[in-house]
């Protein structure tokens, strides 16, 4: 599931400016609005990005990192069921997570001078605002990396391919971390291996839409893709 066409890492040399234009004027409290973002909310912010190695990412490579740094916010939050509470990703101390009726994205994250703020939309689906926070989260974790000047990444974490732009890719790997946040790797092999194979059933449980379990088991091999034809040699069915 694609967050369409989300704004993010929108770095704010004005706040108000910034958050006028986002209809923000009076967001809800920030973290840190009595002063600055405290130093606990900052190291944990370190830790997960320290996760991420500070060179261009290709291949498989950057899905096992985002999927690791994924596990290690599960860890932190000290969450051990298979549905993530939203309530959880919300309480994360760098960032205010607030909800907009009609924003013209899924999500959004940006930063301003006391943290972060992600917008999701709030008319979509739960499972889908959930999907975007989640995906919105890995931007803000990725930010300091995206097309530094100069040195070695100055195409971002996750430059363009001879199949991929930068962007297409940033949104891959976003959305390959909000699915291991979501739907993690042990969890599903578990329920998978005590018989819990119904994609329906599964979505309800890990709180994601159906499309978004459907890629997941894909992806981990649990489903396999339907040949559109037989191997050669042989008569189709
Ligand atoms: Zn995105």
């Amino acid at each position: 599931m694609m967050a369409t066409a989300d704004i993010h890492a929108l770095h704010a040399e004005d706040d108000e400016a910034v958050l006028r234009a986002l209809g923000l004027t009076q967001p809800r409290a920030l973290p840190a609005a009595e002063g600055a973002i405290s130093k606990e909310a900052l190291d944990l912010l370190a830790r997960l990005r320290a996760i991420v190695p500070r060179r261009p990412l290709f291949g498989s490579s950057a899905y096992r990192i985002a999927e690791a740094q994924a596990h290690a916010v599960r860890r932190h939050l000290d969450i051990t069921t298979a549905q993530i509470p939203t309530e959880a990703l919300e309480a994360l101390p760098f960032l205010t997570v607030t909800y907009r009726d009609g924003f013209p994205t899924s999500g959004m994250a940006t930063r301003v001078k006391e943290g972060w703020i992600i917008v999701i939309r709030a008319d979509e689906p739960q499972v889908r605002k959930r999907f975007s926070l989640a995906h919105e989260l890995k931007h803000l974790l990725d930010d300091p990396y995206m097309g530094a000047k100069g040195g070695v990444l100055a195409d971002g974490l996750y430059p363009a391919t001879p199949t991929a732009t930068a962007h297409e890719r940033t949104e891959r790997i976003c959305d390959a971390f909000a699915a291991a946040l979501l739907m993690p790797r042990t969890h599903i092999q578990r329920d998978w291996l005590e018989g819990r194979t119904d994609i329906a059933y599964l979505a309800r449980r890990y709180g994601v839409s159906r499309a978004a379990m459907d890629i997941r088991l894909r992806q981990l091999r649990f489903v396999q893709d339907t040949p559109r034809c037989a191997p050669p040699g042989r008569e189709q069915r």
